[in-house]
């Protein structure tokens, strides 16, 4: 298998929550020699620099700027999301049940619950606290201990295999913390984590304990969590980091929090985080106003996120003549209601790449009888103006906790995006 596919697996087991996302590419970034601007500074950009911006810990927008700056210069964008479904823990996070004690969550997105039942389940995210200078500062976390929220034995709810599982999110999707029903959460976090002052806040979630793995007779699946969307945002950031620059445009890898909530949110898709990144970095070349929109007008953004294969034994779920396959190459998105941003002109030229990178493409078009998801793709096309086309690999059991993708089309994914962004 590709050392891609491998390092995507690694990628996925260091990455629990969107805060590690965009903690681990940034050292990865800097480690490649981008230099970190922060959005309160006065920015300097060279031609032929990398640089990247983080806003709210959870997003992050790298790019490379071109070795020639002109007006004619515009910007190669691929856009993805650093989100995925979750169960978050409350600010009042404990209380007792039936003599147990127990973690209050909130369901993060549109997690298929179900699955996260019978896992077992180990907290991440990030702690705020104030240090002794009485400043409030921010650690990653990931505690080592297992938690786990139980199915009712079949004995006690004998219908179930029949009439489904029903799962109400407020009365049975709250784990066992433990037995001890003293436990102080906020004292057993700042032990846990070491943290020197007083816990203040926190964004924890929960992940699954079981690390990415491949599957199949021939090792052609990918088993792991947050496949939607860490799969299109590492096959992005090879891209980047493999593309050493462009001689006329800017190279942009764009990596957004809350698409699972929809995006409305100080730095989602639907903030103008992308924007003021984008009219900062032609500012830093030119005082006219009138080079950004220009290069607006002559860029493109693909929208990267995975989409659904077929399933062998849920066929009919797919219209007949669209059901993209496991490992047959990156699928382009469409609908006619705009789910999607994709148009023929934003096709024509994603099938140009395809070709150039010698990798096949796969349809999708929902059944006309079932609502069609959405992505990223359509709001940053509305907010930038700009010609979008919404691709993803394939794959199956979305939003479960533990999703299933094909080996092979990460690296085909990766190819093409490099033959965008040398085209
Ligand atoms: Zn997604």
């Amino acid at each position: 298998m590709s050392s891609s596919a491998q390092s995507l697996l690694s990628f996925i087991d260091n990455s629990p929550t969107a805060f590690h996302v965009v903690d681990g590419l940034a050292t990865e970034l800097m480690a490649q020699g981008f230099e970190k601007l922060e959005e309160k500074d006065t920015w300097q950009i060279k031609e032929g620099g990398n640089y990247f911006v983080c806003r709210a810990d959870a997003s992050i927008v790298a790019f490379r700027a071109p070795s020639q700056w002109s007006v004619n210069s515009s910007f190669k964008i691929i856009g993805a999301h650093t989100d995925s479904p979750s169960l978050k823990i409350k600010n009042k996070p404990t209380s007792t049940k039936e003599g147990y004690q127990m973690l209050n969550i909130e369901v993060y997105g549109g997690a298929l619950l179900t699955s996260w039942f019978d896992k077992d389940l180990l907290i991440g995210g990030r702690v705020l606290y104030q240090d002794e200078e009485g400043a409030v500062k921010q650690i990653l976390v990931q505690l080592p201990y297992r938690l786990r929220i139980p199915r009712l034995a079949i004995h006690l709810d004998r219908t179930v295999n029949k009439e489904g599982f029903l799962v109400n999110p407020q009365e049975h999707l709250c784990p066992i913390l433990g037995l001890d029903e003293d436990i102080d959460f906020e004292a057993w976090i700042t032990k846990e984590t070491g943290i020197q002052g007083q816990l203040l806040s926190w964004d924890l979630f929960l992940f699954d304990a079981e690390k990415a793995s491949f599957g199949g007779v021939n090792n052609e699946f990918i088993y792991a969590s947050r496949l939607d969307n860490l799969g299109s945002v590492h096959a992005a950031t090879q891209a980047l980091l493999s593309s050493t620059y462009h001689a006329h445009d800017f190279l942009v890898a764009a990596f957004f929090q809350h698409e699972e909530v929809g995006s409305t949110s100080q730095n989602g898709a639907d903030s103008n985080f992308m924007e003021t990144v984008l009219k900062r970095i032609v500012l830093a070349f030119t005082e006219q106003q009138e080079p950004f929109f220009q290069a607006v007008a002559s860029s493109l953004f693909i929208s990267t996120d995975m989409t659904h294969a077929v399933h062998p034994n849920y066929g009919s779920a797919h219209d007949p003549n669209h059901k993209p396959m496991l490992n047959k190459g990156p699928v382009i998105k469409s609908n006619a209601n705009m789910r999607y941003a994709t148009d023929a002109f934003s096709i024509a030229k994603f099938k140009q790449w395809c070709y150039k990178a010698g990798v096949s493409y796969q349809d999708f078009c929902n059944r006309n009888d079932m609502g069609c998801g959405s992505t990223i793709g359509p709001m940053v096309a509305a907010n930038l103006g700009m010609a979008t086309i919404d691709v993803g690999n394939a794959m199956l059991s979305m939003h479960s906790i533990r999703e299933m993708a094909g080996t092979h089309d990460h690296q085909m994914m990766i190819d093409v995006f490099e033959a965008f962004f040398d085209s």
